[in-house]
This record gives C-alpha cells, sequence and structure tokens, in this order.
C-alpha cells in the first residue's frame, strides 16, 4: 500500500505488473533475443508501411547506382514499429556491416569519437535513441556527419590539440522516439526521415501471419485476426502475444490454433478485445466510476490505480486516446462514451464539463 500525501488518496493493489507488460510496446526482459527470431532482412519481408518502404526503397537504389553510401536516414517513431529491423534491412540492403549503439550507452564525446574513427568505408551506424546523446557527442556528430571528420584530441590540460582525422563515408541511421527532443542542427543532417505510423490491423494481421509461419504456429479460422484487433497497432506486441498464444497451443497440445482459443488465452493474461489490459481498464473504471466520467487531474488518476503517473501517461494514455476511450482536455482526463459503454455502462459524457 501506498499513500499519495498530496492527495490523500490511498493507493489500492494496483494493476498486474505481468499483465501490464504484455501490452507495453518496449521489449521486456530476455525479449530481444526472440525480436531477433522474427526480423524480416529484407525491405520486401518489411511488413506494412508502404510510403515509407516505396520511399526507402528508392533512396537506397538511387545510392546503389551511383555506388555511394547512402545520406543518413532518421527513423522517428513509437517504440515497436520497426526501426531496429529497418536500420539492419539497409545494411542487408547495401551489403554493408552494421555497428549499434545507442545514446544512453555513449557517456562521453570520446566514445563516439572512438566509435566513428574505427568506421569501415560504408558502414552503417545505428544509434539507438538519438535524442539522448549527450550534448558533446552530438556537437562532434553533427561535424562527422556532415564533413566526414572527427577530431581528435592528443594530450592534457593547457598542451592538449586536437588532430582532425578524416573519416571514410559512412551512414548514421539514428532512431528515436522523440523527434521533437532531436535539437534541429541534427535533425538537419539527416538526408532521409522517416516517420513510422501504428499499423492498421489487416497489416498486423500479415505480420502476425508471416511470424506464426517462422514460429511454426499453424493458425486458422479468425486466428490472426483476434490477434491483431489486440496488439495496439504494434509488431512488437502482436509477436509477443503470438508467443504467449504458441504456449498456450504447446500446453494444450494444439495441432491447430483457432480464434477461440487466442481469446481464451489472452484473457488468462487479462487482455480484451479492445488490446486493454488491466492497468487500462482500472484507469478507465476510475475516471468512470470513481470520478464520474471526469475531468480528472493525472495525479489523482494514477493514484487511484495505484500507478506511477509516469506510467499512466506513458503507457496507457497513448493507446487510451489513440482510441477514442479518453480525452485530454484543459480541466483533465474525460471518459468518452466509448469508454462507458466499453465497460458495460450507459454512456454519461457531459460535454459541458470538457472546457
Ligand atoms: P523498434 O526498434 O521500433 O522498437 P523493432 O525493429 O525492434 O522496433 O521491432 C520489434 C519487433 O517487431 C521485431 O521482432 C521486429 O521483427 C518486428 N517488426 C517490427 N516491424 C515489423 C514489420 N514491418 N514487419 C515485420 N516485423 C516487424
Amino acid at each position: 500500500m501506498n499513500d499519495d500525501t498530496r492527495t490523500g488518496i490511498t493507493k489500492n493493489a494496483g494493476a498486474n505488473e505481468d499483465s501490464l507488460r504484455m501490452v507495453s510496446a518496449d521489449p521486456i526482459s530476455g525479449e530481444v533475443l526472440s525480436d531477433e527470431e522474427l526480423r524480416p532482412d529484407t525491405l520486401d519481408g518489411f511488413i506494412g508501411q508502404p510510403r515509407l518502404k516505396a520511399q526507402l526503397g528508392l533512396f537506397l537504389d538511387a545510392a546503389r547506382k551511383r555506388d555511394v553510401a547512402p545520406d543518413h536516414i532518421l527513423l522517428a517513431g513509437p517504440p515497436g514499429l520497426g526501426k531496429t529491423t529497418l536500420a539492419m534491412i539497409v545494411a542487408k540492403e547495401m551489403n554493408v556491416p552494421i555497428r549499434i549503439t545507442s545514446g544512453p550507452a555513449i557517456q562521453h564525446a570520446g566514445d563516439l569519437a572512438s566509435m566513428l574513427s574505427s568506421l569501415e568505408s560504408g558502414e552503417i551506424l545505428f544509434i539507438d535513441e538519438i535524442h539522448r546523446l549527450p550534448r558533446a557527442a552530438e556537437e562532434l556528430l553533427y561535424i562527422a556527419m556532415e564533413d566526414f571528420r572527427v577530431d581528435v584530441m592528443v594530450g592534457k590540460g593547457p598542451g592538449a590539440s586536437s588532430i582532425p582525422l578524416t573519416l571514410p563515408r559512412f551512414t548514421v541511421v539514428g532512431a528515436t522516439t522523440r523527434e521533437g527532443m532531436l535539437p534541429s542542427p541534427l535533425r538537419a543532417r539527416f538526408g532521409f526521415t522517416a516517420h513510422l505510423d501504428f499499423y492498421p490491423h489487416e497489416e498486423l494481421e500479415r505480420l502476425i501471419e508471416r511470424s506464426a509461419s517462422v514460429l511454426q504456429v499453424a493458425l486458422v479460422g479468425d486466428a490472426a485476426t483476434e490477434l491483431s484487433l489486440r496488439s495496439r497497432g504494434t509488431p512488437r506486441i502482436a509477436n509477443r502475444l503470438l508467443r504467449r498464444v504458441r504456449d498456450w497451443a504447446v500446453v494444450h497440445d494444439l495441432v491447430e490454433v483457432s480464434s477461440d482459443d487466442v481469446r481464451q488465452a489472452l484473457s488468462l493474461y487479462q487482455i480484451d478485445t479492445e488490446g486493454l489490459d488491466r492497468l487500462d481498464i482500472a484507469v478507465l473504471s476510475a475516471v468512470v466510476k470513481q470520478f464520474n466520467g471526469g475531468p480528472v487531474g493525472l495525479n489523482n488518476l494514477s493514484a487511484m490505480v495505484g500507478e506511477e503517473a509516469e506510467t499512466v501517461e506513458t503507457v496507457c494514455e497513448p493507446y487510451l486516446v489513440r482510441e477514442g476511450f479518453l480525452m485530454r482536455t484543459p480541466k483533465g482526463r474525460v471518459a468518452t462514451d466509448k469508454a462507458w459503454r466499453h465497460l458495460g455502462l450507459e454512456a454519461h459524457t457531459d460535454v459541458s464539463k470538457l472546457f
């Protein structure tokens, strides 16, 4: 039990952590390797995002024909939508090696300088969460991206001097979930920027069918559709739910998995027909039942469901708002008619309370 002294509300037991993580778009522990086995390695094998694929395909073809390293590429979008996968595809399609790092892993500009100075010609440098690079590393990166040069410091103190080192042509592929946090000089150095969007159900369905064949799970009838509807538009979640369904099939000795099996397996994890888990439902129920539909502030709401405000704001709300269950208004969070109905109640949204 936790008490929130600001609100005077006693936190209840809160949502079950496992169920929350089942629909988290970030990888959960041990999942990075499982992600690997399901990554397509060609642009053709990458499902959905047709416009992005066409643009990127053209961009890479042109570089190949001109026999140069492609311009730097920025991939922006929420977690789990395929940014790392695309970076690896770029390397495969260009037939060049790829080095993988991330903003938080580079603690000092020197870490980045030594990485840059050991790049081979044409190599891809993938920097995940590029918005989290330290400032000094960011500045070093601008120069390296623009002039293919890095200034290496030699010596210490007043006698220190910098020696410019020319780098071979290489391509930075940066990925970010927070494009707005990238300083504009850095953003300006990317010749190609792609925004990944959440996947429509039909695309997720195809992705699930592909993953099912890799994992050798025989989905029949509407099983792939059932899974896609619960996957929150996110491939990583779709693949995770599929693996849990596979567990169910293995334990029950099923040769084929039907939509009914999917429903039963996922109800065990308390994921409902709209992809809402226990915490989402706890949030909606609190707004509807405890706060009579809202408006309610984030702190009161998170205290009521026994979760950190940040978790409610970054894990639950984006999906609830996107799917039209919740509105963020200047006065606080308000449940929509769809939320009332989803909870089996008569719709009750009072529009006068919104503004
Ligand atoms: P991000 O880097 O955006 O967090 P990843 O590239 O790691 O996401 O993708 C997460 C998982 O989803 C991986 O297993 C990947 O293979 C799969 N995936 C993502 N997008 C696609 C896609 N368009 N087609 C097939 N699989 C995908």
